[in-house]
């Protein structure tokens, strides 16, 4: 247990379940109202990569009440995009290709 180090886990704003957030798509609600993707520092909300989870996000507006914003533009274009290339799976399988 001592030479391990931990995941850091996040939770999906969709499922609600705590995943390694390498993983997932993460929101960033910066300081001067932008939206910031998987970087930048403010308010932020996790998606898990996975088909369920984005269109859940998106079709109920998960991100943006957890951001606690308005509907963004920014919002909906990245979860599209992520849907693009999101596996249809169920979140649950490990992609060990690097997101970058
Ligand atoms: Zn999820």
């Amino acid at each position: 247990m001592s030479t391990t180090h931990k995941p850091v886990v996040r939770r999906c704003v969709s499922c609600a379940h705590l995943k390694d957030r390498t993983r997932m798509l993460r929101l960033v609600r910066l300081t001067d109202g932008r939206i910031g993707l998987d970087q930048g520092f403010g308010r932020s909300a996790y998606v898990c990569r996975s088909q369920r989870c984005l269109q859940d996000a998106r079709r109920r507006k998960r991100v943006q009440k957890s951001l606690r914003i308005s509907n963004h533009p920014t919002i909906d274009a990245a979860l599209a995009a992520e849907l693009d290339g999101a596996e249809s799976d169920n979140g649950e399988l490990v992609q060990d290709s690097p997101v970058e």
